[in-house]
């Protein structure tokens, strides 16, 4: 018997993982600005074309590297990090440390040029489609630059998933200012072909550098705020109501000097603002947390955006408190802003109304700094965090659809219709969005949300897992039984871990949390139809996707289901957060939109 299945070539391996891990030029920008930041850059300088799609240039003055780091900057793995992170036990979990330059270099055509500080000469190494040339001499001053031309070259499928350049330049520009926030002694550029969009320098702070990306306007509007509890601080500011936004992208959490999503968080703000905001706005914050790193697990993501917090509930509280303590020293009203009274808000809504920054606005800014006068920002809580592989490292938190949205309230059934948002027959849920209307399917676009979470995860190697206590055994045929282990590369990427226990038996050791709940034995063997089915018909990486369309399926909101209206904004909120709300994971349509274009036309008005 020939044997047919093959190591694939590395080259191919790279490709895939970073077509999975490499979602956007804005995540390439992130990775890259990150290895600037932890080479001790003081001046980070990006220049993208195309929204990054032809050319993500970026430039440091950093450590650099020398000849021997360059020939080993793309090979997956490599890293000058990896000691860092001192517990051996962590590791497992550090599923894209040294991958970075590996998975740019493996999709598109990267170069490096760099200086090692004190090197007399520089030296150079392309990646084209994952094909690594020699180190070469070249000229070049102190420290780093990567080009990466053509993302996604190699990756044709990828490619076509980009969207508009002006999409991918808006994520890009987002991304970096983030990052610029989170520290503040660091200048930084970005330019668009050439020409500037922003640049901050080391001396402005971080104030100044939310007037300046996010305008004068907003800025005027915003408190300051800072307090502490045990060993987490929480410093930044918060915007009045009235500034309020129709979409949450402006609640912005950095902690330890990292830009992170943590719907604990955005949940705690939002409850500080609770009964100052109408439905359907959210508010707007910058809350730069300082928590010791002891007490935090920072790389939950291996994109480091997601955090688990030891003791949540104390961070939540702080927050909590904290940012209504600033809103009511304000001395605001504590009364719902009438609906009437904000007619034609959308019109006027700050997202569309964002500020560009001119000379005017430095006078402004300075009165306004005059008169908020508070102490200085401590400096040195807001020191940037160890590097790529500081803190500890976790699986991602317990990820059940059920417990990552409220539940709905038992007893008395919530309003049906409130505000903006309405359920039909506990099936469609029916919303009032910026161009006019959308019905959405409520467990399609859940199932499309969940699935681009499992993907994203599953790509980043930490979907959470949940060990068994005792290992639970399962009966089935032995031709089931090497079918599910030779898939066990895919499934240990699920989370799921087998062994081979008897001639007909396996045991499972653990399973991802978010099916902790299931029989592992049904789990199992609907793995291993599946395994089955889709033999020799399709790859490896179809039955992996195959197995997270169904892992989505089960733990998404059904049919069927009461949606509070907090679970609803949140679908609308993260709806907003994945590439193609449009169509569900098996092909069907998530959402219909009735535009209100179409509704004046049927009206005939
Ligand atoms: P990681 O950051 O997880 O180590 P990467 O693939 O992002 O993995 O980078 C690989 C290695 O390349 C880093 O460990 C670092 O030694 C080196 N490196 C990458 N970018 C830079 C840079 N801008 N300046 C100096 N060294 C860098
Ligand atoms: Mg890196």
């Amino acid at each position: 018997m020939t044997a047919r299945i093959r190591k694939l070539p590395a080259q191919v391996v790279d490709r895939i993982a970073a077509g999975e891990v490499v979602e956007r030029p804005a995540s390439v920008v992130k990775e890259l600005v990150e290895n600037s930041l932890d080479a001790g850059a003081q001046r980070i300088d990006l220049d993208v074309r195309e929204g990054g799609r032809d050319l993500i240039s970026i430039r440091d003055d950093g450590i650099g590297m020398g000849a021997q780091d360059l020939a080993l900057a793309f090979v997956s793995h490599a890293t000058s990090k990896l000691a860092e992170v001192g517990d051996l036990e962590h590791i497992a979990s550090f599923g894209f440390r040294g991958e970075a330059l590996a998975s740019i270099g493996a999709v598109a055509d990267c170069r490096i040029v760099s200086r090692e500080r004190g090197a007399a000469a520089g030296h150079e190494i392309e990646s084209r489609g994952g094909t690594v040339g020699e180190v070469t001499a070249a000229g070049a001053p102190q420290g780093t630059r990567i080009e990466v031309r053509n993302l996604f070259r190699y990756v044709p499928a990828r490619r076509k998933f980009l969207r508009t350049a002006g999409t991918e330049m808006s994520h890009v520009t987002a991304t970096l200012q983030k990052l610029a926030l989170a520290n503040p002694d660091v200048a930084f550029s970005l330019q668009r072909a050439g020409r500037a969009v922003f640049r901050v320098s080391a001396g402005e702070d971080r104030r100044a550098r939310i007037a300046r990306f996010f305008g004068r306007q907003l800025f005027a509007q915003l408190l300051p705020l800072c307090a502490s509890s045990g060993a987490a601080s929480v410093e930044g500011f918060v915007a009045r109501p009235e500034a309020a936004r129709a979409t949450a992208a402006h609640l912005h959490f950095f902690l330890n000097g990292r830009p992170i999503r943590d719907r604990a968080l955005s949940h705690a703000a939002r409850h500080a603002y609770e009964g100052l905001l109408t439905r359907g706005r959210h508010p707007v914050v910058f809350l730069f947390l300082e928590i010791d790193p002891s007490l935090v697990d920072v790389n939950v993501h291996p994109a480091k955006s997601e955090v688990r917090f030891q003791d949540g509930e104390a961070v939540h509280r702080l927050v909590r408190e904290a940012v209504r303590e600033a809103l009511l020293g304000d001395e605001l009203a504590p009364s719902i802003v009438p609906d009437e009274a904000r007619g034609g808000a959308a019109g006027v809504d700050g997202d569309a109304a964002s500020d560009t920054y001119s000379a005017g606005v430095k006078d402004a800014l300075s009165e306004f700094l005059r008169g908020h006068a508070e102490p200085p920002p401590n400096e040195s809580l807001f020191r940037r965090g160890a590097g790529d592989a500081g803190g500890a490292a976790s699986r991602i938190a317990a990820d059940d659809a059920a417990a990552r949205l409220p539940a709905p309230a038992s007893g008395a059934p919530p309003p049906r219709a409130v505000g903006r948002f309405l359920q039909v027959r506990d099936t469609f849920l029916v919303f009032e969005v910026e161009d006019g209307l959308a019905i959405v399917d409520q467990h399609a676009l859940h199932e499309r949300i969940r699935l681009e979470e499992i993907k994203r995860r599953v790509a980043e190697g930490g979907l959470e897992v949940q060990p068994l206590l005792v290992p639970a055994l399962v009966e089935m045929p032995a031709a089931e039984i090497e079918a599910l282990l030779a898939e066990s590369e895919a499934l240990e990427r699920l989370g799921v871990r087998l062994a081979r226990f008897g001639e007909t038996t396996v045991a499972v050791h653990a399973l991802p949390s978010m099916l902790s709940r299931r029989d592992p034995e049904t789990v199992v063997r609907g793995l291993a139809e599946r395994v089955l089915a889709g033999k020799g018909a399709g790859s490896r990486l179809s039955l992996l996707d195959d197995l997270m369309h169904s892992m989505a399926c089960r733990s998404a909101i059904m049919a069927g289901d009461v949606v509070t209206e907090e679970q609803a904004a949140e679908l609308m909120r993260r709806a907003d957060l994945i590439d193609n709300p449009q169509s569900c994971a098996h092909g069907r349509p998530t959402s219909l939109r009735v535009s209100f274009k179409e509704l004046l036309r049927h009206f005939k008005r």
